[in-house]
């Protein structure tokens, strides 16, 4: 069997063949990081992180390479540099910015089990492969300077368009706004511009006076250039990155490689919508990731950010989604019954000797199609709560190849807590250590009946064990 992805470039599903098994190659686009992760955001990491754990799991963990990037150069930032800070010089307000966004970013996306990346350049790294491209652009006729700008010529290009399937004349009569003077044709692209004395910038390429800055789409032609090479085998982004970001990137890169393809397969996450309407920073109508996990922003309590990932991944990757806090409940009940059922002591190691169920790995091999492996998750946890041990470790292997088991497993079944106040919780957790002294003592009659009065009282008393084989009760408030 064999992975399946839908390529955005064909409109088909494809068998994926890596163009070389000893290191395949995925690119997706990162963060500009000028202000904290909404939601919509989280979603691209997630699904190419799933994306990301299905390759390490087919090829060997050592045999893949995830480049995501990190945008550090953008006017958004320089804005909001000097916004912020505006009594430090420029360079000092933007490293201020990016730094304590880019800290935050990443903290947001541990919460919500992604791996690391194998590798997350910086724009700023890799102005002089740019400049080389935006030469190599220059001199082999398919870009122009004009003004203090470098830009594109698409007419250039015979197959311009062919990602977003969009004609030449559909673009030129799709520029709304007004076209500048300094562009030959409407649909070109800006590759490099001019800066003033208050903006960042860097020597400017293709014998310009002066400093300037790339554009933004040249910025991931030449980091994929430079870590994955020429042409690799899949690039990912959101839906909204189809034209102009990918369009461009692929012109750019075929103009400047003379190869076939940027890209074998061009994937697309759809989009995010919070409570049925559209997100949009403009009407207040969005979530930073970090409301969502920390604050009680959405739904006016916290959410674990396992809850969060299975919310997000409950919906087929390219199929927009409604993130709602109904949908959010929805994933806790899910999640904790899994993790209940899955959670038992296990010996230093042991699950690194257990494969994740073939089931949860051809659900994956169809275009990352997770519903009939949430389905097979489900048998399997009601086979784990009839006490089968091995089938507990292995929902636990499952939930964490998945990135969905919460590493602070506790924490997480009782977090149901919040809602009882602090003399409520003493009294439980004064009933819950009696009827613990009660098992102890093997004075089981005396011990079932606090555990009845508690679930009389809405109180659902889960056992288990310590690392030192005492035992533990968690418990919970059912609604
Ligand atoms: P940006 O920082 O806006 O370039 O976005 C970073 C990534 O998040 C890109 O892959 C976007 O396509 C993606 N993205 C932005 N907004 C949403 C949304 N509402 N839903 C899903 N993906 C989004
Ligand atoms: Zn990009």
């Amino acid at each position: 069997m064999s992975i399946k992805l839908y390529n955005t470039l064909t409109r088909k599903k494809e068998v994926f063949t890596p163009i070389d098994e000893q290191n395949v190659r995925l690119y997706v686009c990162g963060p500009t990081v000028y202000d904290f992760a909404h939601i919509g955001n989280a979603r691209p990491v997630i699904v190419f992180d799933t994306l990301y754990r299905l390759l390490r799991h087919t090829y060997g963990e050592a045999h893949v390479t995830y480049v995501r990037n990190i945008t550090d150069v953008d006017d958004k930032i320089n804005n909001r540099a000097t916004q912020d800070y505006p009594n430090e010089p420029l360079n000092e307000a933007i490293r201020k910015v990016t730094e304590k966004t880019e800290a935050q970013f990443q903290n947001d996306m541990d919460a919500l089990g992604n791996l690391r990346p194998t590798k997350q350049p910086r724009a700023t790294e890799y102005i002089d492969e740019m400049r080389q491209m935006i030469d190599g652009l220059v001199e082999n006729g398919h870009a122009y300077v004009s003004e203090g700008h470098v830009l594109f010529h698409t007419p250039s290009m015979k197959d311009y368009g062919e990602l977003s399937r969009r004609t030449l004349d559909e673009l030129r009569a799709g520029a709304r706004v007004e076209v500048a003077g300094y562009k030959k044709d409407e649909s070109d692209f800006v590759l490099w511009k001019p800066s003033d004395d208050g903006q960042p910038g860097w020597p400017s390429p293709a014998g310009i006076q002066g400093l300037g800055r790339p554009g933004w789409h040249i910025e991931c032609s030449a980091m994929s250039w430079k870590l994955l090479g020429e042409n690799f085998d899949i690039h990912g982004g959101g839906i909204d990155l189809v034209f102009p970001h990918h369009e461009n990137e692929i012109a750019q890169s075929k103009c400047f490689h003379g190869k076939d393809e940027m890209a074998n397969i061009w994937m697309h996450n759809g989009f995010l919508q919070i409570n049925g309407e559209k997100m949009s920073k403009s009407t207040g109508n969005f979530f930073t990731v970090n409301q969502v996990l920390e604050t009680g922003a959405m739904g006016e309590r916290p959410w674990h950010g396992a809850v969060a990932r299975l919310a997000m991944l409950m919906t087929h990757y390219r199929h927009p989604i409604d993130f709602s806090i109904a949908k959010l409940e929805e994933a806790e009940g899910t999640l904790k019954s899994w993790v209940e059922a899955a959670n038992v002591e296990l010996d230093n190691g042991e699950l690194d000797n257990i494969s994740p169920s073939q089931e949860i790995i051809d659900a994956l091999f169809d275009d990352l199609n997770l519903a009939p492996a949430f389905a097979y998750l489900h048998g399997l946890k009601n086979k784990a709560a009839k006490g089968d041990e091995e089938t507990k470790i292995q929902l636990h292997c499952d939930l964490e190849f998945l990135g969905l088991w919460p590493k602070d497993v506790q924490a997480f079944l009782s977090a149901g807590n919040l809602e009882l106040d602090a003399s409520r919780v003493a009294e439980i957790e004064g009933l819950v250590a009696q009827r613990l002294a009660h098992l102890n003592a093997k004075e089981w009659g005396e011990a079932d009946a606090i555990r009845n009065q508690l679930a009389d009282e809405g109180i659902q008393l889960k056992d288990g064990k310590d690392d030192d084989g005492n035992r533990t009760t968690n418990y919970e408030l059912k609604s």
